[in-house]
């Protein structure tokens, strides 16, 4: 199906292992087009040329767009530029809306791709219509963005939404970003993998040990996944847990942003059919005054995994027609 050629946008949301990217109607969500290409790791400079790729690939089978938007991991400031960039190591001062620009002549607009994905939750998916609201998703870490009167709030620096840098447990487990004691050192797919060895060491879990074939160090979310799919009792002592943490970091920012709704995306969600629930009751008994306020429910993520990209696009078409 082909989209009218004035709702034609490019999105590409660039994460850790791969590049995604589509043609869409920002209007709708319909996805005329997807490409992938993996993430280059080795080397940085390598990654704008393989973005660039992508792009040329989209216009090549759809048409040249109104325009594009690259969302990217890590610190993005409001003109786009990525300052730092825990996923793609080695990456800084990457101005890659500019290289788009120059190298295609056509607008381009860059921003992080956690707020991509919440834009597009905003604005087509599950937090549609709220004036404020809490999106959060729960990959390998957490990333987030935040609705306040009916925008997703940038901060002053184009920086804000960053939940899973929350302190939560200080002193805790090691995060990704170097400090420890983070909401994402908990409450992620390296989270769980940490509640998992907490539990191993007190003796219990063993089959999630087995399925990690033995050694506590290999222990990662998928293998309290599989055992969960089993009804291993005992790695449901660390799913409680792990939703107990889950709730916490919910908890925190509902004391603080009093939000309409709160939106859970990520694989961690569909660990089992209880999973939205048990974090929803153990979130509702430890909000700051859990007894006097109205309830406010978690609801699942509507856009899968081309969230990010979809909002991307979204993101470049507000560059012409605001919002
Ligand atoms: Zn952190």
């Amino acid at each position: 199906m082909s989209i009218e050629a004035r709702n034609r946008f490019i999105g590409i949301d660039v994460g850790g292992t791969k590049i995604m990217g589509v043609v869409a109607d920002p209007t709708t969500g319909e996805i005329q087009v997807r490409r992938k290409a993996p993430t280059p790791k080795t080397d940085p400079e390598l990654l704008p040329d393989a973005i660039k790729n992508v792009v040329a690939e989209l216009i090549d089978e759809a048409g040249r767009p109104v325009g594009v938007g690259v969302g990217v991991p890590g610190l993005v400031d409001h003109q786009g530029v990525l300052h730092y960039g825990p996923n793609v190591p080695g990456v800084l001062g990457l101005d890659m809306a500019g290289i788009l620009r120059t190298e295609f002549g056509l607008p381009v607009i860059g921003e992080n791709d956690a707020t991509c994905a919440a834009l597009a939750e905003h604005r087509l998916g599950a937090a549609r219509g709220t004036m404020t609201a809490v999106i959060v998703n729960q990959g390998t870490g957490i990333a987030g963005g935040i609705v306040i009167g009916g925008r997703i709030h940038r901060g002053a620096n184009g920086f804000a939404g960053e939940p899973g840098h929350m302190m939560i447990n200080a002193g805790g487990h090691l995060c990704a970003c170097g400090k420890r004691g983070c909401w994402e050192a908990v409450a992620s797919g390296a989270g769980l993998a940490n509640m998992a060895r907490d539990v191993v060491a007190d003796g219990k879990a063993l089959r999630v040990l087995e399925l990690a074939g033995g050694d506590p160090d290999s222990i990662r979310g998928e293998h309290v996944s599989a055992a969960i799919a089993e009804e291993d009792p005992e790695a449901a002592i660390i799913l409680e847990r792990f939703a107990g943490w889950v709730a916490e970091g919910l908890a925190s920012l509902v004391a603080l942003i009093d939000p309409e709704l709160v939106v859970l995306g990520g694989g961690l969600t569909a660990i089992n059919r209880h999973f939205i629930s048990d974090v929803q009751e153990q979130m509702n008994k430890t909000v700051m005054g859990a007894a006097y306020r109205p309830e406010v429910p978690i609801v699942p993520a509507r856009l899968g995994a081309e969230a990010g990209a979809i909002g991307a696009a979204v993101s470049a078409r507000d560059l012409f027609f605001g919002r």
